[in-house]
């Protein structure tokens, strides 16, 4: 089939909730990927920061074709050695003691809610202005976006949004009630915004004063993303419990809740639960994606990369006036324009490069962690001629 022939079943057949770009995707390797037409294009974007070790890494392909082989799926009324094997090597590259298996970052952040709930005995969480969490209802309620939630009310109660980055207003939101404070280390969706020096820190503090948890929204930080293994070693500020997903499985669809033993031990049998959680197959992927991360020194690449990407894109802001600031650590990288810039995703696709516009007016790069120094030199090359264009 051709890309005409996949967007007309697509519009016949699947439910229309997603603005796709006219791009059908047939093939990946490392940091490219090919279109049906046989078009190559350097990926900035990673499935949105999850095939982090790059596409079809042998590895991963090699783990999920021999697991498929053995054993698909078992539920959890059994136990299988994929599950803990990857549930030891994500704790032992984790700043935390306990994993829970899920499969989607808006179940991993639901399973992060009721894990605070049930520990502390409160139901209210404090949740930032501007941050993404997910979904389906309770992370749609706890996404400081209206955009997200116009239509889908009643939302699920128990959440009070104060704007990101002010300690002030966290203060003055805790009650008798409150359970715990849920953020993004860096807010991903709402435009690559990183956390005024010194915030998480003073928030860990808070939180331990008046006896609430905090809780880390790893899922598009974690994995290497920025620098570290999770954005909480970067800004060296460990949580009480961590959402993760996207990146955790090489592609492969998985979410994890990790926690300190302490708190992970309000888990009993019984309260909390996922058919398809921790199965053999994904961690099989799990556990392959995780150790490409650490046999390819994938983490001290990402730093020295995502510096040397970072540089470039503020060497561009000095050229352009349209730039209006340059954002991000690691290979999670924003550039913030002076105008809405969907279109400019169209030109860097024709220039062979994929990106993504969020919060209007933020051109993200995500690309996998393996993305080559000249690949990014190509990436910087084609985003000079679009703002060329976008500035006369
Ligand atoms: C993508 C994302 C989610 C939701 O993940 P899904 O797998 O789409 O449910 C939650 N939180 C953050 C920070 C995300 O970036």
């Amino acid at each position: 089939m051709n890309t005409e022939e996949i967007m007309a079943l697509d519009k016949e057949y699947v439910m229309q909730t997603y603005g796709r770009q006219p791009l059908a995707l047939k093939k990946g390797n490392g940091s490219k990927v090919w279109d049906v037409e046989g078009n190559s294009y350097i990926d900035c974007l990673a499935g949105i920061a999850v095939n982090n070790v790059g596409h079809a890494h042998p590895k991963v392909a090699e783990a999920i074709c021999n697991q498929a082989r053995e054993l698909i799926h078992t539920s959890n009324l059994y136990y299988t050695q994929q599950q803990v094997e990857f549930a030891k090597l994500l704790v032992d590259s984790s700043p935390h003691d306990l994993a829970f298996f899920c499969n989607s970052g808006a179940e991993a952040v639901e399973g992060a809610i009721k894990l605070a709930r049930k520990f502390t005995g409160k139901g209210e969480i404090i949740v930032m202005n501007n941050s993404f969490h997910g979904r389906t209802m309770t992370a749609l309620a706890a996404t400081g976006q209206k955009k997200y939630q116009k239509g889908f009310g009643p939302l699920a109660p128990g959440f009070k949004h104060v704007p990101y980055g002010d300690l002030d207003a966290i203060k003055k939101s805790i009650s008798e009630e409150t359970a715990a404070v849920l953020v993004e280390a860096v807010q991903g969706e709402g435009g690559v915004v990183l956390p005024p020096e010194g915030y998480l820190k003073n928030l860990k503090e808070l939180c331990g004063e008046e006896g609430i948890l905090l809780i880390f929204d790893e899922v598009q930080t974690g994995m290497g993303r920025t620098g570290e293994m999770f954005a909480s070693q970067t800004f060296n500020v460990i949580p009480d419990i961590a959402a993760l997903a996207k990146g955790i499985a090489g592609g492969f669809p998985m979410g994890a809740i990790l926690a300190s033993k302490e708190v992970g031990g309000a888990f009993q049998p019984g309260d909390h639960a996922a058919t398809f959680g921790g199965g053999p197959l994904a961690c099989a992927a799990g556990k392959a994606s995780l150790n490409v991360i650490l046999d390819e020194n994938l983490l001290s690449k990402t730093k020295t990369n995502g510096s040397y990407f970072k540089s470039k894109l503020e060497q561009l802001k000095d050229d352009y006036d349209i730039i209006k600031q340059v954002r991000g650590v690691g290979l999670m990288l924003g550039i913030e324009m002076g105008l809405n810039c969907a279109d400019m995703v169209n030109d860097m696709r024709e220039r062979g490069v994929l990106v993504n516009c969020t919060a209007d007016k933020v051109l993200r790069f995500l690309p996998p962690l393996v993305i080559e120094k000249e690949q990014i030199n190509v990436v910087i090359s084609a985003l000079n001629q679009v703002l060329k264009k976008y500035s006369d």
